[in-house]
């Protein structure tokens, strides 16, 4: 039997539900498939259980920097990892809970089940077939494991079953350096894990910028060893489980492997579409209208590949969701690229890539956190802040950053680079005093400086005070 409706929606994840809140407000006559569980990646295993995760880690951390502030008695505190870890799933069954409310009010409304293509308009889910005007694939990402390392069973974690664990060993090894990878890795190792992270790459969680990324690397190979520029190659020795790297070689207990997602999208039919897949199997698509080609069909969230992060999939499944109700899609402006790792110092690109820069046409402003007023105050003075601007317009093309607090200064910057201000506009902003934007504005003042004919780039034209603390 084929029903037929206005809009399909494949995946209750983020931007599905996204696509959803549009949908629902213009039609009744819609369907969500799902198959899996409910809840979205980000509530369940992304992003905030690791973000709890890694909260309760710099918490235990702090007490590494009490001595500094007077406070004695740091050396008798001790961490709980399962308690740890039953709070991070108890904040994590709370957030699940929320997204779960937004599926259960359109119960009647749902199949769980995978959706396959048939046809551009026509789905097999199960038994049914499912005919709509405009579908929405929203089906997500899973976590990338080598085809012969799922041998390794019970030593070898992905982010789907870290935070299940009642309990961590003693020694671990991360295999992969991106974004989550790095942050884990700290976490795990501020909660007293012996961690050892491997990358094939020399760069680590997403920067292209050579001389942001060397803080990075030796600030995060303070806390635990990294070893990168080598594949790493897992084999099980006895009762552990031995990692090598070129000459490298550690024995662990388990592994975490985080080497990135790929799309749920290999067993969807996406042959039947009738248009070209590229390499990943990702179809042509328009990602400010999210249409494939000229089909009724729509790609968001982590099903593209194309911006793997949670505000681009709600925004993307917008896009789709509106669109799918209108005979003509709407183009939309898509926001300034924003990617943040939670490590300590927060690494941060935004904007424009220092890889993707013409050297020729920028000028680089630069700030390095070791002598930055209220960084001092907190301990927190390490790390480098890079800005990018136009060397013709002084426009603020991006930056790159492992900096104190860098996740805020990152959306500063993602503000200023959206509205197109030049580095002179945002030196005319206030910065109050003393905080930890001061030292942007030092990396704003150098790239003022080199940009030239500015004689008083900012309202602070006394010039600098002197004293590294002021600045
Ligand atoms: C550990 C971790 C930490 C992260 N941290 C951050 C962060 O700090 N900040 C950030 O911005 N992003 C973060 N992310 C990324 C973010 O979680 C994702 O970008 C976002 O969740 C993607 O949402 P989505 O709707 O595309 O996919 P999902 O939320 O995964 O939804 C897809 C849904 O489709 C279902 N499905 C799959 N195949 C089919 C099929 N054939 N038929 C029907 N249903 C199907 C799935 O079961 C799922 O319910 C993190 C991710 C991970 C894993």
């Amino acid at each position: 039997m084929t029903r037929s409706y206005d809009v399909a929606i494949i995946g209750a994840g983020s931007a599905g539900l996204s696509a959803l809140r549009v949908v629902r407000k213009q039609t009744d006559n819609f369907v969500l498939i799902n198959h899996g569980s409910y809840g979205t990646t980000c509530a369940h295993v992304g992003c905030m259980p690791s973000k709890a995760l890694i909260e309760a880690a710099n918490a235990f951390h702090q007490r590494k920097t009490l001595d500094a502030f007077g406070v004695s008695g740091a050396e008798y505190l001790t961490v709980d990892i399962p308690a740890v870890l039953g709070r991070v799933r108890r904040l994590r069954d709370g957030f699940v809970a929320g997204m779960l409310n937004l599926t259960d009010e359109v119960k009647d409304h749902n199949i769980a089940g995978r959706a396959r293509f048939l046809e551009p308009q026509v789905l097999q889910v199960g038994d049914r077939r499912v005919h709509a005007k405009k579908i929405i694939i929203a089906t997500g990402s899973r976590p990338v494991v080598p085809g012969d390392w799922a041998a390794f069973g019970p030593w070898m974690l992905t982010s789907d079953d870290l935070f299940e664990q009642e309990t961590l060993p003693p020694r671990m090894a991360v295999i992969g350096m991106g974004g989550l990878g790095s942050e884990i890795a700290q976490a795990l190792a501020r909660l007293g894990i012996e961690i050892t992270g491997f990358d094939t790459a020399d760069h680590i969680a997403g920067l292209s910028d050579g001389r942001v990324n060397s803080h990075a690397v030796a600030l995060l190979r303070a806390e635990f060893a990294m070893h990168l520029g080598q594949a790493a190659e897992p084999v099980i020795e006895g009762e552990h489980i031995r990692v090598r790297a070129g000459n490298e070689s550690v024995v662990v207990d388990k592994v975490l492997v985080a080497l990135g997602r790929r799309p749920n999208i290999d067993q969807m039919g996406l042959e039947n579409l009738g248009v070209a897949l590229d390499v990943r199997g990702v179809p042509p698509f328009d990602p400010r209208t999210m249409q494939i080609a000229d089909l009724p069909v729509y790609i968001a969230g982590d099903a593209n590949s194309h911006l793997p992060l949670l505000h681009e999939a709600l925004d993307e499944g917008y896009i789709a969701g509106y669109n799918a109700l209108r005979s003509e899609p709407a183009c939309f402006e898509r926001r300034v690229p924003l990617a943040i790792v939670f490590t300590d110092p927060g690494i941060a690109v935004v904007g424009h890539r220092y890889a993707d820069l013409k050297k020729d046409e920028i000028v680089i402003g630069e700030v390095d956190f070791s002598s930055q007023g209220r960084a001092r105050m907190a301990e927190a003075n390490h790390g480098l802040l890079r800005v990018y601007a136009d060397k013709s317009s002084g426009r603020l093309l991006g930056a790159e950053m492992c900096a104190p607090q860098g996740e805020h200064l990152a959306h500063l910057l993602a503000l200023a680079v959206q509205r197109k201000l030049t580095v002179r506009e945002l030196l005319g902003m206030p910065f109050y005093h003393p905080v930890l934007e001061e030292g942007l504005r030092t990396a704003l003042r150098d790239a003022a400086g080199k940009l030239g004919g500015m004689d008083h780039p900012d309202l602070a034209c006394c010039g600098r005070i002197g004293a590294d603390a002021i600045d």
